[in-house]
């Protein structure tokens, strides 16, 4: 064999040997294709087939997912009320009582025929009492404010928060005997899951907000006025303040403000 003929031999042997292994890859290929177009593509497998032997057996009891904690419509942080649950608002008045704020709050209220909700602090009612007494005379909610407006008050012990508003809690009752404590503001709107379970547990609901027109930072009736109005949807509780500083802004707010949002809303009061 001359060696021309061996190198051609040696062709012929290779370009077999790569054919065939051509051809065992496509065969593979197509059968996997096959086996691809076959099987059920998994977003359309019914999601009702009947369960697999290794799926769970039926004495084995699945422990459902906890379910989120239900809170009450129009609640803000901690489940404290943020809405008044039907179309009319609510006025809620905090930081008093002060003897030179409060007394023309409540003309401005009588005047108007409102029924307002005072977020009184305790060291205000008890050098004030009297003014106290006029409040719940003239048929407004309470709320409790704490002690001393203490902003930190969710985060201390909970003996110190009990401690604190059943101090302010008895100064309203020194005033006011057997008056009706509805419910509890945290000053600053700092809510703690612990200051809610224990003014709860005093009888006391949460009280928010939804409409704060930070009235005790500027004295612009004007601004805190439309700040209010434009704010307002139905349901607010509104939060405005008696007490704290200067509260000529607020005062001559409030006509134009309750006009607006009787109009507008209605104004309930808070029970
Ligand atoms: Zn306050």
């Amino acid at each position: 064999m001359s060696r021309r003929v061996a190198v051609a031999a040696a062709l012929v042997v290779l370009t077999l040997l790569v054919g065939s292994r051509w051809t065992t890859n496509r065969s593979a290929v197509l059968a996997n294709q096959r086996s691809t177009v076959t099987a059920s593509p998994p977003e359309v497998r019914p999601t009702t087939a009947a369960p697999s032997p290794s799926a769970t057996p039926p004495d084995v009891v699945v422990a459902p997912k906890p379910k989120p904690k239900p809170k009450p419509a129009g609640s803000g942080p901690f489940g404290s009320m943020k809405l008044t649950g039907r179309k009319q608002v609510a006025l809620t008045f905090d930081d008093g009582p002060h003897p030179m704020w409060t007394p023309k709050v409540l003309d401005r209220l009588k005047a108007a025929h409102v029924k307002a909700t005072f977020c009184v602090v305790g060291t205000q009612v008890k050098k004030y009492p009297s003014l106290m007494r006029r409040i719940v005379r003239e048929g407004h909610t309470l709320c409790n404010h704490s002690w001393n407006h203490e902003l930190d008050l969710g985060k201390r012990p909970a003996a110190e928060i009990k401690a604190n508003l059943e101090a302010t809690n008895r100064a309203i009752r020194a005033a006011v005997p057997n008056a009706k404590i509805r419910y509890f503001r945290q000053p600053g709107g700092e809510w703690t899951d612990s200051v809610v379970k224990v003014s709860s547990s005093l009888g006391m609901k949460p009280l928010g907000w939804d409409v704060d027109p930070r009235d005790w930072e500027i004295s612009d009736a004007k601004l805190i006025g439309s700040r209010v109005i434009s704010h307002s949807r139905p349901g607010s509780i509104i939060l405005m303040h008696d007490g704290g500083g200067d509260r000529n802004g607020t005062l001559v707010a409030c006509p134009n403000v309750i006009k607006n949002l009787r109009s507008r809303f209605g104004i309930t009061q808070l029970h």
